[in-house]
């Protein structure tokens, strides 16, 4: 064993070798774990896939690498419970976009050029860019699935980049109740899912339109037979509604095993039902507050006792990393609370919810949703070791660095994230990605692009990118004079 050594140079990358232990020296580390909280000038050792040791000057064992991670702030990895990676092929496309113009894109248009390799090509640049930013679980809320080709090309980029996944298998264009029950959908969960572990797990994704005879039973049944979660988006303005909620409720397949998307503009009956359920919820706050959804709704869900997780959503509009989604998912919260209280002509003296608290949905509420508390989440011995280092000793942000919990949400951002480890794997070290291929996924993209933009051509592509601004109704302001023509006759 060694003690730890104030000498010894900064490892290279080619330092991290599988089988060989590595320890984070002096960091501020937020284990997210309540039985050992926030500690100061810390050590976490890694060996194999797991944290082995969480404390202050730790003896590791001889061969041990060692990261000054002084001036930095270690926490657990992140983890999206709902992204839909397939989209990161048009990143930004849809910058200027409502829910409707969404709908007339995908839904009505032109989801259904995407072939399986723009399935790849969007998935696999959108788990690059996941892992990049210290994302290292992320639901792949895979609908744009329209043949199992599809799905393959989507397992096929998950597999090539060293995070861990989860597929929410989908199919904007098809039934549920159909495709969840054909063979071919059967033998790819057989083939490709199967027995995957926890670095490829699987979920259901559909969303219940609240038709009263409730086709989307035998999605559910489904997904019961399969053993697998549903993911729905549930309570989205105009689209999903408090109906689903309650045939799902009465139809009894409301359980632990559900996680509520948006959940934004539901009544305090569907909220009842999901917190009596046990169930998560993923709430994407910057799409919520773009889109119109409804109003990001953690400020209804902490007051029904409602367990979150974050989520980002989609990389044709947002970013897609959880610094943002924790900005401003705290930020909604509070100026909800604000605006509340300033219509009961009060004054809120006191904020409700933390920064630490944001820091718990993107770290181990993502966990629970996900059903991977035992494994993830916090920085805890035995866990997997599913950890991010922010540090950037160039950024005049990274100090001082008072408040961490705070400091992850409204300082740091994903430029500052210097080493990611997933399943104990160095995946990222000194800013410097390890192990995927970008250029790859950049020319894979690139074809997608040129595809879609030659398949719906220049008019179309324009238009969809760049929809009409409605006019605004100025308000008559009475202290302008309209009748007066300053003297001019
Ligand atoms: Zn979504």
């Amino acid at each position: 064993m060694s003690q730890p050594s104030a000498s010894s140079a900064a490892p290279a990358t080619e330092d991290f070798t599988p089988g060989r232990p590595f320890v984070f020296r002096n960091a501020t580390v937020l284990t997210m774990d309540p039985s050992s909280g926030l500690l100061r000038g810390g050590d976490v050792l890694v060996v194999d896939e797991r944290i082995a040791e969480v404390g202050t000057g730790l003896a590791v064992p001889d061969g041990t690498v060692e990261i000054d991670a002084s001036d930095g702030i270690l926490m657990p990895g992140m983890v999206d419970t709902h992204r839909h990676m397939w989209q990161t092929a048009l990143r930004g496309f849809g910058a200027d976009w409502t829910l409707t113009n969404y709908f007339h894109f995908y839904y009505l248009n032109w989801g259904k050029i995407f072939r399986p390799q723009d399935i790849y090509a969007g998935n696999l640049l959108a788990a690059i860019e996941a892992v990049d930013a210290g994302v290292t679980t992320t639901v792949d809320w895979s609908h744009g699935l329209q043949t199992v080709d599809h799905a393959e090309a989507a397992v096929d980029a998950l597999e090539e980049v060293p995070g861990r996944f989860v597929l929410a298998y989908g199919n904007l264009l098809g039934a549920p109740w159909e495709w969840s029950r054909s063979r071919e959908f059967r033998d790819f969960v057989a083939r490709r899912m199967d027995g995957r572990g926890d670095m490829l797990g699987m979920q259901l994704a559909f969303d219940v339109t609240g038709d009263p005879s409730f086709p989307e039973k035998g999605a559910f049944e489904s997904a019961r037979e399969l053993g697998l979660p549903v993911t729905t988006h549930a309570g989205v303005w105009g689209a999903t509604n408090d109906d689903g909620i309650r045939l799902m409720s009465e139809h009894g397949f409301m359980d632990d095993k559900v996680i509520y998307v948006h959940a934004a503009s539901l009544s305090d009956d569907s909220y009842q039902r999901i917190a009596a359920s046990g169930a998560y919820t993923s709430v994407s706050t910057e799409s919520e507050q773009s889109a119109g959804q409804g109003y990001p709704p953690t400020w209804r869900l902490r007051r029904h006792d409602i367990p979150i997780s974050l989520s980002m959503d989609t990389s044709v509009w947002w970013s897609g990393d959880l610094f943002s989604a924790m900005r401003a998912t705290l930020s909604a919260d509070r100026v909800r609370e604000h605006l509340e209280a300033h219509n009961r002509q009060e004054t809120v003296v006191g904020c409700h919810l933390r920064a630490e608290h944001v820091v718990a949905y993107a770290t181990t509420g993502g966990a629970a949703a996900l059903g991977m508390s035992h494994l993830i989440g916090s920085i805890t011995p035995g866990k997997k070791a599913d950890l991010v280092l922010i540090k950037n000793d160039s950024s005049p942000v990274m100090f001082p660095v008072l408040h961490p919990y705070g400091h992850v949400v409204y300082q740091a951002g994903r430029g500052d994230v210097h080493t990611v480890v997933i399943n104990g794997k160095v995946v990222k070290y000194d800013h410097e990605l390890r192990g995927v291929d970008l250029a790859k996924a950049k020319r894979a993209v690139a074809e997608t692009v040129e595809y879609a933009r030659s398949r719906m051509g220049e008019g179309a592509w324009d238009q969809a990118m760049n929809p009409e601004i409605p006019k605004v109704e100025l308000i008559p302001n009475p202290y302008t004079y309209t009748d007066w023509d300053g003297g001019r006759g």
